[in-house]
Formats: structure tokens, sequence, C-alpha cells
């Protein structure tokens, strides 16, 4: 994946085609894909990103895509905005879970849809860290539940929650039973790096399956690398002169720790753990829809 044409054609995977430097930006949260977004080619066919983006949609696009049969599944991205030490975006998780949803949609296009990503998640154990958001476990649950109602209300009978952040995990899995019997839909709820194997991971990851998710360390800053560069700031980071003031050693040692991993990062492992994960989450809805 080293080579300037791997480089463009995952530009244009991620949506860019012609005018594949407007990509990262196409793609981000910040600037949410809309009408000026380039048009992705995926398979054999050509389209507008938002029309993936229940946001960016219509009420009018969206009724009659369901009125057709044509949009039958929603993914729900969940992400957080907490601490990515000192060189990512907070935003980070949300954006990455955004971003694989998107793609794997395009990919099913236009059966898929993603709903509005919830952007804060349960992150208590980084409230340490300055600019961390958390919500009580209750409440994000809460509001995961009140989308996916929505989304059945609207007809859809297949929803995957598509988790960017480690601490929404277990809670998610965890109503998964009770939230299945209550909305009687086809209903899924995984974070997107279940993708990896060992196998792949050893392959592009140097801190391996170990190093996945991580926290802001190889995995993370290289998908970042790839997909969001603008989110990753290097520029006046000095580590060793970083004063967190954590009470614990151990969370000061896997500070230290996750920052040099995050020194291994390169775009090109970004690119290819961002593939698998599209294809991965892709395989997995349309099986889903198959059951529904
Ligand atoms: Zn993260």
């Amino acid at each position: 994946m080293e080579s300037n044409q791997s480089r463009r054609s995952f530009l244009a995977f991620l949506g860019g085609g012609a005018a594949a430097s407007a990509a990262p930006e196409a793609f981000g949260w910040q600037s949410m894909p809309g009408a000026s977004a380039p048009i992705a080619r995926t398979g054999d066919k050509y389209i507008l990103p938002r029309k993936v983006l229940l946001w960016e949609c219509t009420r009018k696009e969206i009724r009659e895509a369901i009125e057709s049969g044509r949009l039958k599944a929603a993914i729900v991205p969940t992400g957080s905005t907490e601490q990515h030490n000192e060189h990512l975006a907070m935003i980070h998780d949300t954006a990455s879970a955004l971003l694989v949803a998107q793609n794997a949609a395009l990919r099913l296009y236009p059966d898929v849809i993603v709903a509005t990503p919830v952007p804060v998640g349960i992150s208590p154990y980084w409230m340490e860290r300055k600019g961390t958001l958390t919500l009580r476990p209750e409440t994000f649950l809460a509001v995961v539940y009140d989308i996916c109602e929505s989304l059945r209300t609207h007809g859809l009978k297949t929803i995957l929650i598509l988790n960017g952040h480690g601490g929404n995990a277990s809670p998610l899995k965890s109503q998964l039973p009770g939230w299945r019997a209550k909305l009687g839909v086809q209903l899924d709820a995984c974070s997107y790096w279940e993708a990896y194997t060992e196998e792949n991971a050893a392959r592009y990851m140097e801190s391996g399956m170990g190093g996945i998710p991580g926290h802001s360390a190889e995995f993370e800053t290289s998908v970042a690398l790839a997909a969001f560069p603008e989110r990753v700031h290097r520029e006046g980071v000095d580590y060793s002169k970083v004063k967190l003031n954590l009470k614990s050693a151990d969370d000061a040692n896997q500070d230290k720790k996750y920052y040099e991993e995050s020194l291994l990062a390169t775009p090109e492992k970004g690119e290819a753990l961002i593939h698998i994960a599209v294809d991965w989450t892709a395989g997995k809805i349309r099986q889903m829809m198959s059951q529904s």
C-alpha cells in the first residue's frame, strides 16, 4: 500500500474520485459531507456521498426511499469526545466510526442509511485529562435506544450500531437482548475494530493485535493519518515535557506507551486497516438484512 497509485485509489475509495484532495474534508465531522461533496465511486455506481447520510437528506428523499422498499437498514455510529493524547483531535472515535459507516453504506447503496452519529460516549476514566466529555451510561444508552426506536418507527427493519469508542462497547452489547425484544428488529452492536484478526493485525501493525484499538496509538493514529490528517497535530508536541499530574502511575505509563506507539503510525497502515473495517461492516449488515 505504499505506492502513489494506491494512495490515489484510496482517496477515490473514500469518495474523492477526480477531486481526490477534497476527500478528507468531505468525510470529516466538522464539514459534514453535503451537496458540495464529490461524487463517490462505489463498485460500478457513482453517487453523492450525502445520499447515505440521514441528516443530509430531505424528508422527501427518506420517505421515498423507505416507501419504495429501497432503503432497508441503518447504521448508528457511536463515538466519543475525549482526550486522544497530545496529537489527535478529541472527535477521533466519532469521526472514525462515521468514516467506516459511511463507506460501508456507500457500498450497499441504496439499501443502507447512516443515522446522525452519537458524538459523546462513556468516558469517565479520561476525565483527569482536560477536554474530555462524558455521559452517564444510562444517558448514553437512552440516546442510542431512542435513535434506534426512531428508525424502527420509520420502518427500518435492520439496525447496526457501529461503535468507535472502547468505553461504549460493553454497555451497548449488554443491552442487546432487551432492546431486540422491545424493538422487534434485526439489531446488533459492534465496534468497527472487531473486523481485525490476529493475522491482519500482525500484517499491518507493529504493535499487533494488542495495539487494537489501543488509544491514540499506532492504530488510531494510522486511521487518522489516512482519512483525516488535518486532525493529527504533532506541531509543538514534546511528550517529555508533558505534565499530566495523573493520580495513577500505571495510567501515566500507559499514556506514554500509547504516545510512543503512535510514532509507528503511517497513512499506508491506516488505509489498509480502514479497507478491512469497511469490508467487514458491509458484510455484517448485508448478512443482517438477509435475515430480516
Ligand atoms: Zn479513540
